[in-house]
């Protein structure tokens, strides 16, 4: 419905007039989050990389988008907390179920579910943006944990590679809340 006034219709597009409460936390605003400088994706595993959006170490997650190329495969692991996921860029699919995820699909994981995320070989690049709450446990193929990342390990992943590629170790700060 259009405001019938016009001050109604100045009010409609006034900004907020008070101040943000003092103890919140700085946005994140990151322009061009799929076309950056190649530094900031940061290496994983074989053709696997990541760069961190929102590194979330007062509430245990991350928010990062997900790089796989040349039918990388990320690892099998189990997810005791709830992962969102959506796919901006080519196909995928795990070796547990039998959907696939492509452009454009959105995936809810459960907490409990245990997969390895597997790359076609007729797609050259992936990109999926993921939320990862909590923990991720690497399994061998009976549950069996063989490691683990958190945010915490996230952002030592990160200050690593930035420091070795020159953007500074504290380049990841910009990323976490
Ligand atoms: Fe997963």
């Amino acid at each position: 419905m259009p405001p019938e006034t016009k001050e109604a219709a100045d009010i409609a597009r006034m900004p907020y007039q008070l101040p943000f409460p003092k103890d919140a936390q700085e946005e994140i605003v990151i322009p061009d989050a799929m076309a950056e400088d190649e530094r900031i994706w940061v290496p994983q595993a074989e053709n696997v990389s990541f760069r961190p959006l929102c590194l979330n170490r007062s509430q245990g997650y991350w928010m990062n988008l997900l790089r796989v190329r040349k039918s990388g495969v990320l690892s099998r692991h189990r997810h005791p907390q709830p992962v969102h996921g959506f796919v901006l860029k080519g196909r995928w699919h795990y070796l547990e179920h039998d959907w696939e995820a492509r452009e454009g699909s959105y995936v809810f994981e459960p907490p409990g579910e245990t997969h390895t995320l597997v790359v076609p070989e007729d797609v050259p690049e992936m990109i999926t943006y993921f939320q990862v709450n909590g923990v991720m446990l690497y399994v061998d193929p009976w549950g069996k944990t063989m490691g683990y990342e958190d945010v915490f390990t996230k952002i030592d992943m990160c200050r690593k590679h930035y420091e070795a590629v020159g953007l500074g170790a504290d380049y990841v700060d910009r990323f976490i809340r």
